[in-house]
């Protein structure tokens, strides 16, 4: 029987549904979640991205301010313009968008964001909440993730879990989280020695490459969950992930598709984290 498909954009507009109905309450209450979108530049994707969020905003009743500057703005200028959103009451989240002109240093622009507003959860800090498992924001496109596989209905507690790709955005929060679900977690990257041996010992694979097939069928275990990352051009040059969807859906349990699985979801926990900071900057004033 074929996989079921866990269907990222009906869970997205539930989710943001939720994430209206909580903004309708908190902008009653004089704290209307407000999210900061800096772009740097004019790279083409990068517009397209921004332009996605800031439309997500509005959706939900968010505030929503654009910050847009020519690829020459200096990182003191940058950093400044970050300081002034940090100390301003109308913003919850602040969200850089990478990546950054080369002369400007991602990490220090990270880490010069406040905490309380990292809701895209990259900082040092952020990473470090996760890891020890104390309240922060969680990176969206991983969060995303784990609400993919909660739909499935399947516990994770003592399932196999194998990430592949470990990077500081999702490859490792991705492993931090699984591990937080009680799986047992297996990180893959470039240098595995027999990736297939792995991945055909997990319940649940995540597959956050950037390479096309890189997880065939003979990868995967009979029934397994398959959460696909990665975003990838075909030869016609159709958008498709890390996974052979056709030959992987005749063996899995349950899989997102591409598009139309974890895409959707990041945006969708981006509005999340928002929402979560205005809420907890709410009961903190009172
Ligand atoms: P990344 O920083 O390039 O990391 C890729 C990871 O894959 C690295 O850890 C790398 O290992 C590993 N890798 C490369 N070749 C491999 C192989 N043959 N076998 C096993 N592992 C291999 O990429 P990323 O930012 O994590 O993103 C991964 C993919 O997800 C990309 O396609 C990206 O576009 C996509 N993405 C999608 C969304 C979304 O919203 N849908 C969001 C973020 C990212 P090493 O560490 O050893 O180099």
């Amino acid at each position: 029987m074929p996989a079921q498909h866990i269907d990222g954009i009906l869970l997205s507009q539930q989710l943001r549904a939720d994430i209206a109905a909580r903004t309708a309450r908190l902008t009653e209450a004089g704290k209307q979640p407000g999210l900061a979108v800096i772009l740097v530049g004019e790279d083409p994707a990068s517009q397209v991205y921004v332009r996605n969020k800031v439309k997500a905003c509005g959706d939900v009743g968010f505030h929503s301010v654009l910050e847009k500057y020519d690829a020459d703005l200096s990182e003191a200028a940058l950093l400044d313009r970050i300081a002034a959103l940090n100390s301003d009451p109308a913003i919850h989240g602040i969200l850089v968008q990478m990546p950054l002109p080369k002369h400007i240093d991602p990490n220090k622009v990270i880490e010069a964001i406040s905490t309380a507003k990292d809701v895209d959860g990259y900082s040092v800090l952020s990473a470090g909440e996760l890891m020890t498992g104390l309240e922060g924001f969680r990176p969206c496109t991983p969060y995303g993730c784990m609400k993919l596989i909660e739909t499935t209905g399947v516990d994770l507690r003592g399932k196999h879990a194998v990430v592949i790709g470990r990077s500081n955005t999702v490859g490792k929060p991705m492993a931090m989280l699984l591990l937080q679900a009680n799986a047992t977690v297996t990180i893959c990257h470039s240098a595995t020695a027999d990736l297939g041996y792995h991945t055909r010992q997990a319940d649940v694979v995540v597959a956050a490459v950037g390479r096309r097939n890189t997880l065939t069928a003979d990868m995967v275990k009979p029934g397994a969950i398959v959460i696909d990352v990665g975003m990838n051009r075909d030869d016609a040059g159709k958008l498709c992930g890390d996974v052979d969807f056709a030959g992987v859906r005749e063996v899995a349990g349950h899989i997102t598709p591409v598009p139309g699985g974890v895409g959707p979801m990041t945006i969708t926990m981006l509005l999340q984290n928002t929402v979560e900071s205005a809420e907890r900057e709410l009961k903190n004033q009172r």
